[in-house]
């Protein structure tokens, strides 16, 4: 059995698409563009590489960009100050804050302070609440890009059994909250579950988010299984040259499961869609607006 490749990139475009006609049309209710601040403190090449890809997507959308870049010796307390600014602006939707911060600085403290209808990243303890009691909520962009890939897999994904390898604050553990709203029965998994491939093979849908490269074998794979492969890793490939691998065997999932999701390809694409999203939605609701369901 070969399994259907799931194509993220698509779907991610499908979603761009989406956003910038809602963008238009929330535009023109509100006689001016979308905002989203992006702050980047200091110089990790990863990070700016990021900020590069979200800005330009923004653009693509038709959501102004507006980028803070911050030397890394900047303080604790004035980026604070920036972060109150961002929040009293009007014209800004949503702000995202690129982490790693330096060491220096308390990142739980600067997210806490976003003002949390402007959190278009869902960190913020009161999205956080109000996703897990069933309230309106931001929900962290890439795992909102999982279940949107696994719905158009699988459509109604009411009564499957889902694991999810991984119970990190940005992916696994939102992750439950979105696939109970779905009505799946989840289980998580983590470094100290015992017999993970067992675990892993009741699984209808399989998430994993570890950051271990090509860690889930396939006879850990129920045949069928849609897999969604969150992990992103660099590892040294022929040449010297290095490539970029998820935390699932590929070549041993695609002759298992049903579907598979790529790396690069997969989930990566989802999550910058899902962020613009996010500030669609941010900016509708700040408004009093019902935001459009995409
Ligand atoms: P974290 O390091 O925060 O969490 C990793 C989780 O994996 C932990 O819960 C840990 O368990 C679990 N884990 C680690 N090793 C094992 C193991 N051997 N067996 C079972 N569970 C294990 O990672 P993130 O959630 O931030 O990221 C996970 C991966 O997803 C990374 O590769 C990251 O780059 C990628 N990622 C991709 C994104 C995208 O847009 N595609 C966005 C965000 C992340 P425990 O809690 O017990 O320590």
């Amino acid at each position: 059995m070969t399994a259907k490749i799931i194509d993220g990139k698509m779907a991610a475009q499908e979603l761009r698409d989406k956003v910038k006609e809602e963008v238009a049309a929330l535009e023109k209710k509100l006689g001016r563009k979308l905002g989203l601040a992006v702050v980047l403190v200091g110089e990790n090449p990863a990070s700016e590489v990021y900020v590069r890809n979200k800005t330009r997507a923004s653009e693509e959308v038709g959501i102004e960009p507006r980028d803070y870049k911050r030397d890394a010796s900047i303080r604790e307390a004035e980026l604070l100050e920036l972060i109150a600014q961002l929040n009293a602006d009007d014209a800004v939707d949503g702000i995202l804050v690129q982490l790693p911060l330096p060491d220096h600085i308390d990142s739980t403290r600067v997210l806490n302070a976003i003002e949390p209808e402007k959190d278009v990243d869902g960190f913020h303890p009161v999205n956080v609440g109000h996703l897990a009691t069933g309230l309106q909520a931001i929900a962290p962009a890439t795992p909102s890009g999982c279940v949107i890939l696994a719905k158009k897999e699988r459509g109604s994904l009411a009564g499957l059994e889902a694991v999810i390898v991984g119970r990190s604050n940005i992916v696994g553990k939102p992750l439950v909250q979105l696939l109970l709203l779905e009505d799946v029965t989840v289980t998580v998994a983590h470094s100290k579950t015992s017999d993970l491939p067992g675990v892993c093979r009741r699984a209808d849908l399989l998430f994993v988010a570890i950051g271990r490269p090509e860690f889930v074998k396939k006879d850990w794979i129920k045949p069928g299984a849609t897999v969604i492969d969150v992990g992103i890793n660099r590892v040294e490939a022929a040449g010297g040259k290095s490539k970029i691998v998820g935390d699932v065997d590929f070549d041993g999932a695609m002759q298992v499961a049903g579907a598979v999701t790529p790396v690069p390809g997969g989930v990566g694409p989802m999550t910058i869609g899902c962020l613009l999203s996010n500030t669609l939605y941010a900016a509708a609701m700040r408004a009093g607006i019902k935001p459009a369901v995409l």
